[in-house]
């Protein structure tokens, strides 16, 4: 839940980041999987929002010479339209994460689009021996868009929902200042298109602080039958995985098939989304995965539907033809 209201004057910076991979096969002196992935560009957008507006006011680019994965990997390449050469051009990476702090400013709330943004930021700073804490709201603009654009729970590319607000395609996609921009337009779209206290309400629920932990998760001990293993992790599911107060359920547990879904609270952190898988191990046990997350705008919206789906159909769930889109249970989770 977001601490900071939405007023007149708030700002917003959308950004995105390219990254640079490892070339597969190569060996490198340290864990790879403490960098999956290094920043090459950072592109942002300051916006200040007033009485449902939102004005862009500054734009920042910065290109980062790479040290550690100094070839591009062929994806990325094929993907950025970058080249070898074009890695030797810029700063270092703690110069131009300096100025992307400077650009933010004290106050303002990050948006991206997906959130793989902010972890892959925060892996850059620890990896290079910066405070990774970021000390900022982050709003994940892209299920706010599926929301609003009546395609809930369903992930859409930046440059589908450039398509659906008809936006015009000035640059290419995939540099981190231009999809930071197309961003920021899609954003203002947004509000546009609807009531700002309904866009409002939707990103104050649905921003997240990035320094806290916000998903646990826990694998079960195994049981005979699939009843037994979602008992096994009743104890998991009872209390609030951060200060361990005994959770109210909102929505109480229910099952489709082999997933279990949950709406809890807590008093002092807010709504949290619980989804737990029945699985089969080789030894032909059952055990439950389950997940507790603070919840947002996508998770209240698939709890809502599956509670839908659950009080119409029961445990069997909608006839196979009626299930919605598969994609979207994979997305999710
Ligand atoms: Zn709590």
């Amino acid at each position: 839940m977001l601490s900071k209201k939405i007023v007149d004057g708030c700002e917003f910076v959308v950004f995105d980041l390219e990254w640079n991979q490892p070339i597969p096969g190569k060996t490198y002196d340290f864990d790879c999987s403490t960098l999956t992935g290094e920043i090459i560009e950072i592109g942002a957008c300051r916006y200040v929002y007033n009485n449902g507006d939102l004005v862009c006011q500054a734009v920042y680019s910065a290109d980062i010479v790479p040290v550690v994965y100094t070839r591009l990997h062929y994806h990325v390449r094929k993907v950025t339209h970058k080249k070898n050469s074009d890695l030797k051009n810029g700063q270092p990476f703690a110069e131009a994460y300096k100025g992307f702090r400077e650009f933010c400013g004290p106050d303002a709330i990050l948006v991206g689009w997906g959130n793989s943004d902010p972890a892959m930021l925060k892996m850059n700073l620890k990896f290079f021996g910066m405070d990774p804490k970021l000390e900022m709201q982050f709003l994940d603009l892209q299920p706010i868009f599926s929301f609003f654009a009546g395609q809930k729970g369903k992930q859409r590319s930046v440059e589908a929902a450039v398509d659906f607000y008809n936006i015009e395609k000035k640059d290419i996609f995939h540099s981190a200042t231009s999809d930071a921009q197309y961003t920021g337009a899609v954003f203002e779209e947004i509000f546009r298109h609807n009531k700002p206290s309904e866009v409002i309400s939707a990103i104050s629920s649905s921003s997240i602080d990035p320094d806290i932990k916000s998903e646990f998760s826990l694998v079960g001990n195994e049981s005979q039958n699939a009843e037994g293993a979602l008992k096994l992790i009743d104890g998991f599911l009872s209390v609030c995985p951060v200060c361990g107060k005994n959770l109210k359920a909102e929505i109480g547990k229910f099952r489709i098939r082999k997933s279990q879904y949950a709406l809890f609270s807590c008093t002092e952190h807010g709504e949290i989304f619980s989804r737990a898988r029945i699985k089969k191990n080789k030894n032909g046990m059952f055990y439950a995965s389950a997940v507790l997350r603070f919840a947002t705008q996508t998770d209240y919206y698939l709890v809502a539907s599956k509670k839908e789906e659950f009080d119409k159909y029961g445990s069997n769930g909608a006839p196979a033809e009626q299930t919605e889109d598969k994609n979207e249970e994979s997305n999710t989770l």
